[in-house]
C-alpha cells in the first residue's frame, strides 16, 4: 500500500525556500551574502546580481549594523544561533522596512537567515501606544470629572474630603493650625422662588469664583451640596479666620440679585491633634447652626463650653 508520508516526502523535496512568505538569506564566514530567496526580488525588488556577493551590512541602516556587528555577530560566534532580532534594512528603492531576523550557524559555517517584514508589528505597537495615550487622557478627564462640581468647578463633596485628610496630615506633621469654614447662604430658597433657578445657578457660580479668588493657594475650596461651600485653610489661626470671613462678608454682599444682596452664615472650627475631618466639620457645622440662631449674616467660631 503507498504510504502517505512517502507521497508527502516526494513533494516535499520539489518545494524550495522560493515558496515562503518570508526572506531566506544565507551568509558565508566573511559576511558575503551567497544565496537569497526570490523574496528578496519580489518584495524587496532586489536584483540577485545586485545583492549577492555583497557584504550583509550594506542591506542595513546605520543603526542596524552597530547593532548587527556589536551584538548579533558576537552572539552568532559564542551561540550560534539568535532569534527575534529588530533590524531595518533597506530595499532596492531605499525604503527603510523593520524586519525581525532569526539566524542560525550551519554546519558548514555558514549563517542561514530568516527575515520577517514586522511593519504591521511595528503599526500596530505605534496603535497600542496612541490608544493607552488616549486611555490615560480620558482617565485623567475622568478623574477630573470625579472630583469636581460641574456648575461651579468647586471639588465636590467627595473629593474635598479625601484631599482635606490629606492636606490636614501634612499640616500636623509641620505642626500648623488648621482650620474649616461652612459657608451656607442666606435665604437661598428666596432668590431661586424670586429670579428663578437659573439665576440661582449664576449667584452659586459667582460666589465659587469669589471663594476661590480670596483663598490661599494651599486652601481647598468646595461645593459641599446645595448653597453650602467649605473652605480648609491648613495654616491660620483664629484671627486669621475671623479676618477671611469678614472679608468675604463684605465682598458676597456686591452680589447683587434683583433688590437681594446675597448673605451668608459661617461656622468655623479648628483641628487639634487625631480630629479627622469629620469630627472637625461637625463642630463647623454646629458653629454655623449657631449663626444662623444668632440672626444670620455673621460668623461663628465653635466653642465646646
Ligand atoms: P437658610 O438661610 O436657613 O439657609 O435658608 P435657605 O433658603 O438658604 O435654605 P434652604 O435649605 O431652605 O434652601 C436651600 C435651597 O437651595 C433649596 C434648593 O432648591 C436650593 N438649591 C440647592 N441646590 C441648588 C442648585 O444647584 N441650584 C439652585 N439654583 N438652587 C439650589
Ligand atoms: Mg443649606
Ligand atoms: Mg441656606
Amino acid at each position: 500500500m503507498e504510504n502517505k508520508n512517502d507521497n508527502f516526502k516526494e513533494k516535499f523535496l520539489n518545494y524550495s525556500p522560493d515558496e515562503f512568505p518570508n526572506g531566506a538569506l544565507v551568509t558565508n564566514d566573511s559576511k558575503i551574502i551567497v544565496y537569497v530567496n526570490s523574496y528578496f526580488t519580489t518584495e524587496l525588488l532586489w536584483k540577485v546580481d545586485d545583492i549577492v556577493g555583497k557584504n550583509i551590512d550594506f542591506l542595513l541602516t546605520k543603526p542596524s549594523c552597530i547593532f548587527f556587528q556589536s551584538y548579533i555577530v558576537p552572539t552568532l560566534s559564542h551561540e550560534k544561533m539568535c532569534q527575534e532580532m529588530q533590524l531595518t534594512i533597506f530595499n532596492a528603492r531605499g525604503i527603510r522596512i523593520p524586519i525581525t531576523v532569526n539566524a542560525a550557524v550551519g554546519e558548514d559555517g555558514y549563517v542561514y537567515w530568516s527575515f520577517f517584514n514586522s511593519s504591521k508589528r511595528d503599526q500596530l505597537y505605534d496603535e497600542l501606544i496612541k490608544a493607552r495615550e488616549r486611555l490615560i487622557e480620558t482617565t485623567d478627564e475622568l478623574k477630573l470629572l470625579a472630583s469636581v462640581d460641574d456648575l461651579t468647578g468647586l471639588l465636590n463633596r467627595r473629593e474635598m474630603k479625601y484631599q482635606s485628610n490629606l492636606a490636614l496630615k501634612d499640616a500636623l506633621s509641620e505642626q500648623h493650625l488648621a482650620g474649616l469654614l461652612i459657608l451656607d447662604i442666606d435665604h437661598f430658597k428666596k432668590i431661586n422662588d424670586t429670579y428663578g433657578h437659573l439665576e440661582g445657578d449664576r449667584v452659586l457660580k459667582k460666589l465659587g469664583q469669589l471663594l476661590t479668588s480670596q483663598s490661599e493657594k494651599t486652601d481647598l475650596v468646595s461645593r459641599f451640596g446645595g448653597e453650602e461651600f467649605l473652605i480648609f485653610r491648613p495654616n491660620t489661626n483664629k484671627d486669621d479666620m475671623l479676618l477671611f470671613c469678614k472679608k468675604l462678608h463684605v465682598l458676597m454682599a456686591d452680589i447683587v440679585v434683583g433688590t437681594i444682596s446675597l448673605k451668608g452664615s459661617i461656622g468655623v472650627s479648628f483641628f487639634s491633634e487625631r480630629m479627622t475631618f469629620d469630627d472637625v466639620f461637625t463642630q463647623a457645622d454646629s458653629a454655623l447652626y449657631n449663626a444662623k440662631e444668632l440672626g444670620r449674616n455673621r460668623t461663628e467660631i465653635y466653642s465646646n463650653n
